[in-house]
């Protein structure tokens, strides 16, 4: 089958993939090869907003302290102050792009606070931010002659060297990435994609759980993809669970009810309806999500329950709808009205903290690879991402790789002695539903033993289940025709792999990772590199 070359290779057209894509475009051809409809990813449903400094009273001394804060000593100091003070010009861009944030007048946004931030400095669009910087980013590009979008197409492997018989272990320092080999789901062939640079793009992982607010899209694909390619990946047992996704056992994914929220002054409070915040942090039902989460999920078990109720109802209704029209109609769809009732929370997994090692250009430990977005890790979110600083990475970064990308692309070729993927050897599963279960599995054994409190015992039980569950998917995989349900297990399979792993070789609690056994935080920083 004819191979399909290409300057720019992107996989995943969330915030990440589209801003690189936008940046791209100005140096050659770019092909964003995307999973699902051409919209669906985790930026869709993000509803808080995005953080910068903007307003006078705010300083970047201030941003750059609440992230170090809420990072837990594992930021990358140089990383941080790079995000946070080339924010203000990505935020202009992506208005000019055409992205509307609510104001208060002609001159001043209308800034909220969330957990974690000491100050307003939050940009949003109603509680639907998310939704509309994917409008305004896919609007633009649409409009760029020099960029064309696959919908539906499910990016497998990458090509590298391996592919072409040569050995490459660990230790090789120069494992390159020559494009992608990608399931095209409407004729179900793998067609081949060869690149001068790619760009990893392909967000989160939420689905490693079996309660999380991300999309079905969010299954780790280009975590695992780069560590099978023997990329690094690094911090993978940092996970975020927000504490708040709306108790509701028939929705999946779960609805996030926003921090914001708590930044309007939402007060968690127990069935009985004491507010308990106030004996976890000073900063009560503000602090960073982190202790949040884990003072909801101790009070959970403490009292035996599914959910611990957050209380909005001491604020005016129309300033309720103004602010939150989507979280009340969602309550309202399920029968709550929350300008007068309570709303019941529970924690559910939200963001992956680490991913692909990237340096402070977005390149990858394998050549012509970069990553950006929730899929890599720079070291901005360190132990515990805060609030609202992964939709300005993402920007920030995708300006950083088009600089780097910019200077190196002419000397960069393409590699055309590929050999198309085989398919030769493989039978169509015919128990497609046995892929279901090992999913399910999956992500019940890492909601009940590496979920928000864990200990050795429940680590090494999590780990020896995965081994079972990866022995009997590989079998699947190497004797089936592929499909894009076979190809995400096999990648939740290795994030979760990666997760426990990492979780077993930090013998402290630090930020997002706690451990009945190690509940101390050690003196020395060191992060997780596998
Ligand atoms: P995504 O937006 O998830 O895009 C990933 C893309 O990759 C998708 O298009 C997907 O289909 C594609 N893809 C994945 N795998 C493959 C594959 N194998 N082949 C081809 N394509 C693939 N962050 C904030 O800063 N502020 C907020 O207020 C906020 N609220 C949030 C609320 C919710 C409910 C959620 C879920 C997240 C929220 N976040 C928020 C986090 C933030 O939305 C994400 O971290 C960010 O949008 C990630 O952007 P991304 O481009 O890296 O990934």
């Amino acid at each position: 089958m004819a191979h399909r070359k290409v300057d720019f290779l992107i996989i995943g057209s969330g915030i990440a993939g589209l801003s690189f894509a936008l940046k791209a475009a100005q140096l050659g051809k770019v092909l964003i090869l995307t999973k699902s409809n051409e919209d669906e990813s985790n930026t869709k449903y993000a509803q808080g907003g995005v953080a910068a400094v903007v307003d006078k009273s705010d300083s970047f001394a201030k941003h750059i302290a609440d992230t170090e804060v809420a990072g837990d000593g594992l930021c990358n100091p140089k990383v941080v102050e790079n995000v946070v003070k080339e924010a203000p010009a990505r935020i202009k861009e992506l208005i000019d792009y055409g992205t509307n944030f609510d104001k208060v007048d002609e001159e001043h946004y209308d800034l909220a606070r969330e957990g974690g931030h000491s100050k307003h400095r939050i940009l949003h669009y109603k509680d639907i931010t998310g939704y509309e910087i994917e409008r305004a980013l896919l609007e633009q590009v649409h409009a760029h002659p020099n960029i064309e979008m696959l919908t539906h197409y499910f990016a497998v492997d990458l090509i590298t060297q391996h592919h072409k018989g040569v050995h490459v272990d660990k230790a090789t320092k120069d494992i390159c990435c020559f494009g992608i080999y990608a399931l095209n789901t409407k004729t179900n062939t793998i067609e081949t994609f060869l690149s001068k640079i790619t760009l990893m793009a392909s967000g989160g992982a939420g689905h490693v759980y079996s309660s999380t607010t991300n999309p079905t899209i969010a299954t780790g694909d280009g975590i695992a993809m780069v560590y099978r390619a023997k990329g690094k990946v690094r911090n993978m047992e940092f996970i975020q669970f927000h504490p708040t996704s709306l108790y509701n056992p028939k929705d999946s994914p779960a609805f996030l009810i926003s921090e914001a929220v708590r930044g309007f002054g939402g007060i968690l409070r127990r069935m009985d309806g004491v507010s308990f915040m106030e004996e976890y942090d000073p900063r009560g039902s503000l602090a960073s999500r982190d202790i949040v989460a884990r003072a909801i999920d101790n009070e959970m078990k403490k009292s035996g329950v599914d959910f611990v109720y957050l209380d909005i109802t001491h604020r005016k209704k129309a300033d309720i709808l103004a602010h939150f029209p989507n979280i009340y109609e969602k309550c309202l769809s399920i029968g709550l009205d929350m300008t007068k009732d309570l709303i019941p929370v529970t924690p559910a997994a939200h963001y992956a903290c680490g991913g692909i090692l990237v340096d402070e250009v977005g390149k990858t430990s394998i050549q012509h690879l970069y990553a950006c977005g929730e899929c890599s890790s720079t070291g901005l979110h360190g132990a515990n991402r805060l609030a609202s600083n992964s939709l300005l990475e993402a920007v920030v970064y995708a300006h950083r790789i088009f600089e780097d990308a910019a200077a190196r692309l002419p000397e960069l070729f393409f590699d055309t002695a590929i050999p198309d993927w085989d398919e030769s050897k493989v039978a169509s599963l015919n128990e497609e539903i046995l892929v279901t279960h090992n999913l399910r599995e999956t992500q019940k054994l890492m909601s009940d033993y590496v979920g928000i409190v864990r200990s050795d015992f429940r680590l090494d039980r999590a780990m020896r289940r995965l081994g079972f569950l990866h022995e009997e998917t590989e079998d699947f995989y190497k004797n089936t025709k592929l499909s894009v349900k076979l190809c995400e297990l096999r990648n939740v399979i290795q994030v979760a792999y990666l997760i426990v792993k990492s979780a077993m070789l930090r013998k402290e609690s630090r930020g997002l990772h706690y451990t009945t056994d190690y509940p101390q935080k050690s003196t020395s920083l060191t992060d997780t590199i596998l």
